[in-house]
């Protein structure tokens, strides 16, 4: 079997020759740049779903990416996860002993991981962090990915981490308004979706049929749609909630659909409470890991919603608007920046608000259908893998503006 990866002129169709070659100008001086990845998750959320596109795109521009997955216990897991919900606005008890089984496993993940020969380390989220300590000698830059949503993080535990940020050459959050008070650089890049992989390509109306028949879906009613793990920052409950009121004004389907990812272990708990939850009109699905389901889901889907509380960025917005599927999204971090309010979309704060949108889409075709075609526009624009790309060849090209080169005399950086 021959295989291939997407290359950089595939995406030409998208956003035209004039960007294409652009990128190509912008990634030459960077052939063999050595940068590698971190993060604490191989799949389930939206990290891993961007790093296995964009390194790949990376390789296919000659440069040299790299991912590697830490390896943690269950309960160093739970302590992340803990320390995840707490950035995002929840409450911690960091004990001595949390943050002692935290570092240790760090630690042992820098022993077995040999980064002194990279030109750039990207540490995506908090997860991973602390391991910039094991490696005093560095050959060149290391950035920190942070991708949750930290407008309002718990103080106790950002002061934790906070030595462990401030010794990294950059931070890149998703947005300005997670902007810190740090003696760190700060850049802020907006993660996008690849629109050739399983999850995003076209799809024939006989595929969609067939994965759908595949898990009982029935297709006699219009379809409201969330897709994401099952945790709690996503509200699947209060979609629940949404849909009985709209159900009453309007007949149709509820499916949510979730996955699991190795580092959330909080997603069993939240899948078994929604399980109580299910009826005749609501399908809850653990099968989110079949990606031409989820794209199968977001094509059919009459709406998709995505009622986060906190949201980083949210790349199932932009997946279902690149559908051209209408989303109705929490009005919070990087949903409001995808979504325009009554224009591609809707942004919502309640659960009364959610169900009037839902009946409105539902019922009406054709706004449906005008909502759609400016989502796929609003991502075509903003949040295709290429913008990103190009942002992290602009940072890698401009090393010199951005840190501090003098702390690395042999680093081999852009031109
Ligand atoms: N996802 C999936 N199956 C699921 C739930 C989510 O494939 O059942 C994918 C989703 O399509 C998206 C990613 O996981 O690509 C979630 O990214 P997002 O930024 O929306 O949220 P995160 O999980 O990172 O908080």
């Amino acid at each position: 079997m021959k295989f291939r990866i997407t290359q950089i002129e595939d995406y030409e169709p998208l956003v035209g020759a004039e960007t294409i070659e652009r990128i190509r100008r912008k990634s030459n001086p960077l052939r063999g740049l050595r940068v590698v990845n971190i993060n604490s998750t191989l799949y389930g959320g939206g990290v891993a779903e961007v790093l296995s596109s964009l390194t790949l795109l990376m390789n296919s521009l000659g440069i040299r990416a790299g991912w590697r997955v830490i390896q943690g216990t269950p309960d160093f897991f739970t302590i992340t996860k803990k320390m995840h919900n707490a950035l995002q606005g929840g409450e911690i008890q960091l004990s001595d002993m949390k943050k002692r089984i935290y570092e240790e496993v760090i630690f042992e993940n820098s022993v077995r991981s040999h980064l002194e020969d990279h030109d750039v380390v990207i540490v995506h989220d908090p997860q991973p962090i602390p391991m910039i300590d094991h490696y005093p000698k560095r050959k060149g830059p290391w950035i920190w990915r942070c991708h949750i949503d930290l407008s309002a993080p718990h103080k106790e535990t950002w002061e934790y981490l906070l030595p462990f940020v401030e010794r990294y050459d950059a931070v890149i959050f998703s947005s300005k308004e997670y902007a810190q008070k740090i003696n760190t650089p700060q850049l802020f890049f907006m993660p996008a979706i690849n629109p050739f992989n399983i999850k995003n390509k076209e799809l024939r109306k006989d595929e969609i049929d067939e994965r759908l028949a595949h898990y009982q879906i029935p297709g006699d009613l219009p379809l409201v749609v969330q897709i994401s793990r099952f945790d709690r920052w996503k509200d699947p409950q209060g979609v629940i909630e949404a849909f009985k009121l709209a159900k009453k004004e309007v007949d149709c389907r509820l499916v949510l659909l979730g996955n699991f990812a190795t580092d959330d272990p909080e997603g069993a708990e939240i899948y078994e409470s929604l399980m109580r939850s299910r009826e005749d009109r609501i399908l809850v699905l653990p099968c989110g890991d079949d990606t031409a389901l989820v794209n199968s889901l977001q094509r059919r889907a009459a709406v998709v919603l995505q009622n986060s509380i906190r949201e980083g960025f949210g790349l199932t917005v932009a997946e279902a608007m690149w559908k051209g599927t209408p989303v109705i999204g929490g009005n919070v971090g990087g949903i409001r920046y995808q979504i325009e309010d009554g224009v591609n979309g809707f942004l919502v704060s309640s659960i009364e608000e959610a169900a009037e949108r839902i009946v409105r889409l539902v019922k009406d075709q054709s706004l449906r259908k005008r909502m759609g075609q400016k989502a796929r526009q609003k991502v075509r624009e903003g949040f295709l893998l290429t913008r990103y790309l190009e942002q992290y060849l602009d940072l890698f090209n401009s090393f010199e503006t951005v840190f501090r080169l003098k702390d690395y005399p042999g680093a081999r950086l852009g031109a």
